[in-house]
C-alpha cells in the first residue's frame, strides 16, 4: 500500500477534550439511511415522540432497518426528501420541545445475560448500519459471516480520510464501550477472536484501547483479542485493501473479505452502537461527525441523527462558516451539498468538510503517472480515463475499470485537474449495478459493496429463523450493571 495518499500533515485534529454536544431545534429523518429499502414512518403529524423512540419500521420482509429519534418533540411534517447521494425517500420532521427526554425502552440494563441470538435481535431491532460509509445493516453482516464460517470479527479503526476524526474521537470517548461491542459481535458472530486494526501512529488511541482491555479482562475471558498494526494512509481502511494488507490476497470478482478470507470487519463507531443498544438499549439515533475545512482545525460534534447541516455549521467556528462549498463527508470522496437546511446528517455520515472552492484550469496529460501511483488498487487511470473518453469501454473492462472504489486519490494527484474519479468511478459505478441487478440480488445501488454470491437479503432474512433456534453453545455471557462492566 506504498502507493495510497499520505495526508497526515494536512488531516491533523486538535486533540479536544470534551466532546461537544448538540441538541438541535429540530432534525429530518430520512426513511433510508442504510443499504437496502426504506423504511414506513409510523408516526403522524402531531404526535410527540421521545428519545429513543422508533419513528420507522421495515415493511414485513423488506431490507430496511428501523429509524428511531435522537430527540423529543413534535412530528411537525412528513415529506419526500432528496439526499446528496440522490436517495430520494420519506422523511420525519421533528421539531425539539428541547426537553431530552427519553423513551421508557431506553433504560441501562441492570446484570444481564446475554445471548448471541439476543445480541442478534438487539442489533437488529436498534436499526444500526455500518457506519463507516455504505451503511449495510448489521445484522445482514453478522449473518453473512455465520453463513461463510469466518474465524475473526476485524475491529476496523483505520479512519484515513483527510478532515476526518470522528472515530478517533468515539475510541477516545469510549474505549470500553468498543471493546465491549466488539466482544458482543464476536459472540453474536460465533468466533472467539478480535484483531483490532488501527494506524501504528495513534498513540493515545492504542492506549486507551488496551486499558479498557485490561479494565474489562474477565468480562471477555475466552475471547483473544490482538492489535494489527498499519501506516496511516488513505483509503486504508477499505476491505479490499485490508483483505490485500492483512492476508497478502487480492479479492476477486465476487469474492469477499468473508468468504476468501475467513473475516468479517466492522467499523469502530458501528461497535460502538452496538454495545450502546446492548447495555442502554439506546437505538443508533446520534452520532459523532468530525467539521472540518482546509484552513481551520477541524472538531468533532455529537449530534442528533437528522441534524441539519446548517444547524451544525451555527455552531462551529466563523471559519468554517464563511467557506464556499459544503461537502456531506469528506473532501475526496463527499457529496456536494447544495441545500444546507434541507441536509441532514445520516447514521452514516461521518464529516461535514468546508472547501474553499478553485477553479481549476484543466490541461492535457502530460504522462506524469502520478494518478497510477496515487491509485490503491493499483490501477492506471489516466489509461483509463482515456479509453473511456474515446467510448473503448470494452478496453477499459480489461484494464480492471470496475475495481475502482471511487476513493478519489487519482483526481487529487493529478496535476492536469483531469477529472479521473469522476469519469472512471461512474462508469464502474454503472457496470457493477447492472452485474447486481443481473444477479437478482435485489439491490439496484451502492455498487462498489463486492457482496460476491451471498445475497444480503437472504442473510437478513435468516435472523427471523436464528431468533427462534438459539441452542446453548450459542451462548455469550456478559454481565454488566447498569450500563457499566462489572
Ligand atoms: S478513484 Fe478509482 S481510479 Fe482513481 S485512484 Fe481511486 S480507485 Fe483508482
Ligand atoms: S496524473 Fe493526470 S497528468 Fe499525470 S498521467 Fe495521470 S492523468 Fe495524466
Amino acid at each position: 500500500m506504498d502507493n495510497a495518499l499520505e495526508f497526515s500533515k494536512r488531516s491533523s485534529f486538535k486533540r479536544e477534550i470534551l466532546l461537544e454536544k448538540l441538541y438541535p431545534s429540530k432534525i429530518i429523518l430520512p426513511m433510508k439511511m442504510n443499504y437496502g429499502e426504506a423504511a414506513v414512518p409510523t408516526v403522524k403529524v402531531g404526535e410527540k415522540v421521545l428519545i429513543g423512540q422508533c419513528v420507522g419500521a421495515p415493511n414485513p420482509g423488506s431490507f430496511a432497518v428501523p429509524v428511531h429519534s435522537g430527540i423529543s418533540g413534535t412530528v411537525t411534517e412528513i415529506k419526500n426528501i432528496t439526499l446528496p447521494n440522490r436517495e430520494t425517500c420519506k422523511a420525519v420532521v421533528i421539531e425539539s420541545d428541547r426537553k431530552r427526554t427519553y423513551h421508557p425502552s431506553v433504560y441501562a440494563r441492570n446484570s444481564i445475560n446475554v445471548s448471541a441470538s439476543k445480541v442478534r435481535g438487539i442489533v437488529k431491532d436498534a436499526g444500526i448500519v455500518g457506519m463507516g460509509g455504505e451503511g449495510i445493516p448489521t445484522i445482514a453482516k453478522i449473518n453473512m459471516a455465520r453463513r461463510s464460517g469466518v474465524d475473526r470479527v476485524l475491529v476496523n479503526c483505520l479512519q484515513s480520510e483527510p478532515f476526518a476524526n470522528c472515530d478517533f474521537m468515539r475510541i477516545s470517548e469510549s474505549p470500553e464501550y468498543i471493546i465491549m461491542g466488539a466482544v458482543a459481535l464476536a459472540g453474536a458472530v460465533g468466533v472467539k477472536r478480535i484483531d483490532v486494526l488501527i494506524s501504528d501512529n495513534r498513540k493515545e488511541e492504542i492506549a486507551s484501547l488496551q486499558n479498557a482491555m485490561q479494565m474489562s479482562a474477565g468480562d471477555y475471558s475466552g475471547f483473544i483479542f490482538n492489535f494489527k498494526y498499519f501506516k496511516e494512509r488513505f483509503p486504508q481502511g477499505y476491505y479490499g485493501l485490508v483483505a490485500k494488507a492483512l492476508y497478502g490476497v487480492e479479492l476477486k470478482e465476487g469474492e469477499t473479505l468473508e468468504s476468501r478470507c475467513k473475516a468479517v470487519m466492522f467499523n469502530c463507531s458501528t461497535v460502538y452502537s452496538c454495545w450502546e443498544a446492548i447495555a442502554d438499549n439506546m437505538p443508533l439515533a446520534s452520532r459523532i461527525i468530525s467539521v472540518s475545512g482546509e484552513n481551520s482545525e477541524g472538531h468533532n460534534v455529537l449530534v442528533p441523527i437528522g441534524t441539519t447541516v446548517s444547524e451544525i455549521l451555527n455552531t462551529v467556528n466563523d471559519n468554517i462558516k464563511t467557506s464556499k462549498r459544503l461537502v456531506w463527508g469528506n473532501c475526496l470522496t463527499g457529496l456536494e451539498i447544495s441545500d444546507p437546511d434541507n441536509t441532514p446528517i445520516i447514521k452514516t455520515t461521518s464529516a461535514i468538510s468546508v472547501i474553499t472552492k478553485k477553479e481549476f484550469n484543466t490541461s492535457s496529460c502530460i504522462r506524469c503517472s502520478r494518478c497510477e501511483d496515487a491509485c490503491p488498487m493499483e490501477l492506471e487511470p489516466g489509461l483509463l480515463f482515456n479509453l473511456l473518453k474515446r467510448g473503448l469501454k470494452e478496453k477499459a473492462k480489461e484494464e480492471g475499470v470496475h475495481k475502482c472504489i471511487a476513493c478519489g486519490c487519482c483526481s487529487y494527484a493529478c496535476p492536469a485537474a483531469i477529472d479521473l474519479t469522476g469519469t472512471i468511478a461512474s462508469y464502474a459505478h454503472t457496470l457493477n449495478k447492472h452485474k447486481i441487478e443481473q444477479n437478482k440480488l435485489g439491490f439496484t445501488e451502492h455498487s462498489k459493496i463486492n457482496i460476491g454470491s451471498v445475497s444480503l437479503l437472504e442473510t437478513f432474512e435468516e435472523d427471523e429463523v436464528i431468533e427462534t433456534d438459539a441452542d446453548a453453545s450459542d451462548d455469550i455471557v456478559l454481565p454488566f450493571e447498569g450500563g457499566k462492566l462489572v
